[in-house]
């Protein structure tokens, strides 16, 4: 899709582009992004900006200590993201809409589909929605931790087109830019592999919890669900001008011929696994309909407490091949089935019930490390 053809786009701003001094917020930079996005909707793009800052611009109120303690930086992202949505409604003459997201809103289905449909009936009223992760609440588990990977969940949430990263540099380079003066920029990339990961370790910015490596993590959940994704210099006013001519200014990450299934991406990229489900090593893989159908005797070890529909893993009992899928019995009952020796009716018992996993949306991973 060419920028010509956008519908919708998400559009992420980081902390350095915001508070680039660590003085509250500054217009410097955010005024070329303001006139990107009134630029956007005068050609019938709709526009949802996903915006950092709130610890950066909050910062000062607290005389910019060096260390702040957890409490501290939560404090910075309270008051600060009322300064950053005050310095973002200056630029228009349009409603914003604040939207603040833990993991948690996003992992619940319902709690997913409620931020989609608030996400849509803003887009329909012509305002802006301006999303964060909601720093105050969240906690280890809840959060999603950086605005990157951010980015991309609700760019799959909100049916986009486009994600547009801003960087510091003007996108992935085939090595660390600010220490080899020969590192070249990648202009295109068509599949995100080992190389892609290796190349985007190093370029990291001062300000804000993203490097490139949560770029290309981001790209990779928005590409596999059919999304180009750029990583531009948000500090240049010529990138901007180049999008809007119908250009890449950075890095352009195409998207998946076959775009993953909205559950299956869902399930993949955004749902956490809440426990782990052990089976017989030598069970069909992938699973699929006519391999899903696990009864009570491939069971052989239950772990992590899981309720009914939750997101759980799947692995053989020699650790090698791993899925996620939804748990069509919470992790109390399937104890109780794996450690308990059932006669023939017993065994029927499981199989009238249903599968013990969903059939329908399984994930299969190539690796561990990528979830
Ligand atoms: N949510 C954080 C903030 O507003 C930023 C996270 C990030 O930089 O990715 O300060």
């Amino acid at each position: 899709m060419t920028n010509y053809q956008w519908k919708r786009i998400v559009l992420k701003v980081g902390s350095a582009l915001i508070a680039p001094e660590k003085k509250g917020c500054s217009s410097r930079y955010l005024l070329h992004i303001a006139k990107f996005i009134l630029q956007c909707r005068d050609m019938d793009i709709q526009v949802i900006l996903v915006s950092s800052g709130s610890v950066a611009a909050g910062a000062h109120f607290f005389g910019n200590i060096e260390n702040p303690s957890l409490a501290t930086k939560k404090a910075m992202a309270a008051a600060g993201q009322n300064e950053m949505m005050a310095t973002w409604d200056r630029f228009f003459d349009f409603p914003a809409a604040q939207i603040l997201l833990t993991h948690g809103d996003l992992q619940d289905k319902e709690r997913y589909d409620s931020v989609r449909s608030t996400i849509f009936e803003l887009l329909d009223h012509g305002i802006l929605p301006i999303i964060n992760e909601n720093d105050v609440v969240t906690t280890d588990a809840l959060k999603v931790g950086d605005n990157d990977n951010l980015s991309a969940m609700v760019a799959a949430a909100a049916d986009a087109d486009s994600l547009i990263i801003c960087s510091d540099v003007d996108g992935l380079y085939d090595k660390n830019p600010n220490i080899h003066t020969d590192a070249k920029l990648i202009k295109q990339v068509a599949q995100i592999d080992q190389s892609i990961h290796d190349m985007a370790g190093g370029a990291h910015s001062s300000v804000g919890t993203g490097g490139m490596k949560t770029k290309i993590e981001a790209a990779e959940k928005a590409t596999s669900h059919g999304l180009s994704t750029y990583i531009i210099n948000g500090f240049k006013e010529g990138s901007f001008e180049q999008l809007i001519q119908g250009n890449n200014p950075g890095t352009i990450f195409t998207p998946y011929d076959m775009p993953m299934k909205t559950d299956l991406h869902w399930m993949t990229h955004t749902a956490r696994a809440q426990g782990e489900l052990v089976i017989e090593g030598d069970f069909e893989y992938p699973l699929d309909e006519n391999s899903a159908q696990l009864t009570s005797h491939d069971l052989v070890e239950v772990r992590g407490e899981f309720s009914v529909g939750d997101t759980i893993f799947v692995r053989s009992d020699d650790g090698k091949h791993l899925a996620k899928a939804q748990a069509n019995y919470s992790s109390c009952l399937l104890n109780f089935i794996t450690n308990h020796e059932y006669s023939d009716d017993s065994h029927e018992f499981i199989h009238h019930t249903g599968p013990l996993i969903s059939d329908k949306n399984i994930a299969v991973l190539e690796q561990e490390d990528r979830v």
